[in-house]
């Protein structure tokens, strides 16, 4: 096992390092106090190669590997959260999704999007089916060459100033039956505001990584064209587990901004403490300081060695380890949390005021935890490997329908579609 990089990361690491410090740091608490999305950074992230860095070569980007993307985006979550994602969802989750499942116009459309500076979204998440994820109602109904969506999806990153958008929904077909569920993939026209059937709702208030919005999306009879519906290769029975395991190569990008905001706070936290003085001292002689500041670098430092391995885990042309993937989320969301705010600690005053950067990679760093699977969910699909079975979440295997479903309901993290809810069985009891 070797922890060296080669020339070639090295080379990426230094220039993204480069940009985030002349760019992305300076503009970071104005991002976050207009909550303006910064297009300004998206064409320098295009110009600097570094949207859509995982794209083929065929498609026009640069075949390069989760592990190249991961150490771009610890660079630039160092100094600003929001350009951090940015370059996570130009190179995974939907992107992933539709290079790897996509028809060759599919992925040449999405690819042209995102290379010419197109963040994509990913629509899962309803109002009714957060973790419970396949129990959405979005539903897409076959209509000849058309697939008609009606629904509504919330916090969705990006809605609002995304083109493309990969959209979860049951699929049924011209008869009424379900299929399954599907991702279909939506272009909006944010200038022409369409197209029509799509509407982009409230935005929602964030806690923290406010230059991104975090938008509702109604969609009443949409049509999409049939052949925008992505294909998974086991079909679409099985198809919400198949697409999803591209949702491991998006964890694997969101561990590694919750691990770049903890290490830039953890940084200006042991900059300050050797600074700052109190009692005659610099207040990094205290003990009860040291211990902390060892605590956040053995954390910083074990969160990365997983995310590393999480993203060598991808095989060529593939997505990361679902198991690993969902450790490296859990550890680096919870470091990030208890790292920055020891952080904010070690500035005292100074850092629970508003025009220092303490208190907002407090607040950025708090999302890591909830969105794209929580770690409580992400830690029952790691017992369930340990366990070696599957753990249903629905009481006794019963819906509140009272309906009973064949297998567990998926969260955004398990592999299978449960099958379509047939009749109670007495007794008949999951798990
Ligand atoms: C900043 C942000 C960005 C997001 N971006 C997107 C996006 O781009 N696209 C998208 O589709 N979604 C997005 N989401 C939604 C996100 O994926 C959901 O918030 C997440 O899946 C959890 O769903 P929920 O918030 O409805 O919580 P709930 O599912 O209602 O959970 C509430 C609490 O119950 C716990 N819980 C639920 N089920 C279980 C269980 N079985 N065992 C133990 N505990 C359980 C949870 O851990 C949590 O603590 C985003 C969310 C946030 C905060």
């Amino acid at each position: 096992m070797d922890f060296e990089l080669s020339p070639g990361q090295k080379e990426l690491q230094a220039r993204a390092r480069a940009m985030a410090e002349a760019h992305m740091a300076p503009r970071a608490a104005e991002i976050d106090r207009t909550e303006a999305y910064p297009w300004d950074h998206i064409e320098r992230l295009r110009v600097g190669g570094f949207l859509g860095m995982t794209i083929p070569k065929i498609f026009g980007g640069q075949g390069l590997g989760y592990f190249d993307a991961v150490l771009v985006i610890e660079e630039m979550a160092k100094h600003c959260g929001p350009s951090a994602r940015i370059v996570v969802e130009t190179n995974m989750g939907a992107i992933g999704a539709i290079i790897k499942y996509g028809t060759t116009a599919q992925q040449k459309l999405a690819a042209d999007l995102v290379l010419s500076g197109d963040k994509p979204a990913i629509c899962i998440t309803e109002p009714e089916a957060g973790s419970a994820a396949t129990q959405m109602t979005t539903r897409a109904d076959k209509r000849g060459d058309v697939y008609v969506l009606n629904g509504r999806k919330h916090w969705i990153t990006g809605g609002g100033v995304s083109r493309l958008h990969l959209v979860f929904a049951r699929v049924f077909d011209e008869r009424g039956a379900e299929q399954g569920i599907g991702g279909f993939i939506v272009v909006r026209d944010p200038k022409a505001n369409g197209p029509k059937g799509l509407t982009v709702g409230k935005r929602e208030p964030a806690m923290g990584l406010r230059g991104i919005p975090e938008a509702e999306l109604v969609f009443a009879n949409l049509e999409i064209p049939a052949d925008m519906l992505l294909r998974p290769r086991r079909g679409l029975s099985h198809g919400f587990g198949e697409l999803m395991d591209a949702y491991n190569g998006q964890r694997v990008g969101a561990a590694t901004v919750a691990l770049g905001l903890a290490q830039g706070a953890y940084e200006k936290a042991v900059a300050y403490a050797n600074k700052r003085e109190q009692f005659g001292r610099p207040i990094a002689e205290f003990q009860g300081l040291q211990w902390m500041i060892a605590d956040m670098s053995i954390g910083l430092e074990a969160a990365r060695a997983l995310i590393w391995k999480a993203a060598c885990s991808a095989p060529p042309g593939g997505f990361p380890d679902a198991q690993i993937a969902a450790r490296a989320k859990i550890l680096a969301a919870e470091t990030a949390i208890k790292v920055t705010n020891d952080a904010l600690q070690i500035w005292g005053a100074a850092g629970y005021s508003r025009n220092n950067p303490m208190e907002r990679y407090v607040r950025d760093a708090r999302m890591f935890a909830i969105a794209g699977g929580t770690t409580q969910v992400l830690r029952t699909l790691v017992a369930s490997s340990i366990l070696g079975r599957k753990l249903p979440q629905t009481r006794d295997g019963y819906l509140r329908t009272g309906k009973r479903v064949e297998a567990p309901v998926a969260h955004h993290d398990q592999e299978e579609t449960p099958a379509v809810p047939v009749a109670p069985q007495s007794g008949a009891l999951i798990g």
